[in-house]
């Protein structure tokens, strides 16, 4: 009689504590495609990583513009970088092959890098 009397206000509690588990669980794994859907950024230490790969490069400077995004598994980054007006197509499309690469080797093999070039001011 008693335990029973117990339980009765017992099952409501119990119900509210797994409910709110229920909500947590269904949120994180909602969470991650939700970031993707309204085109979350990278977080701030990856593009600090994607700046540093810029600055290694002494050829190129004041990278700005830094877009970045999560596609499905892969990672996409736009920028804008600057480098010699006075170069040749042939050395600047080579510079920015070497950078797409070395963004590729830190962020994986499937990243789609875009960059934008302005001669230096
Ligand atoms: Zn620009």
């Amino acid at each position: 009689m008693l335990l029973g009397g117990r339980w009765t206000v017992l099952d409501p509690l119990a119900s509210i504590v797994v409910g709110a588990m229920l909500v947590k669980v269904a949120w994180d794994i909602m969470r991650p495609s939700l970031g993707e859907l309204t085109d979350e950024s990278l977080p701030a230490n990856t593009e600090e990583e994607i700046l540093s790969v810029f600055h290694s490069f002494p050829q190129i400077s004041e990278p700005h513009n830094l877009r970045t995004r999560r596609i499905g598994s892969r990672v996409a980054i736009e920028a804008h970088i600057r480098m010699d007006g006075a170069m040749t197509l042939l050395e600047a499309h080579d510079l920015s092959s070497r950078i797409e690469k070395k963004l590729k080797e830190r962020l994986g093999p499937q990243t789609i890098v875009t960059l934008h070039m302005e001669p230096k001011k």
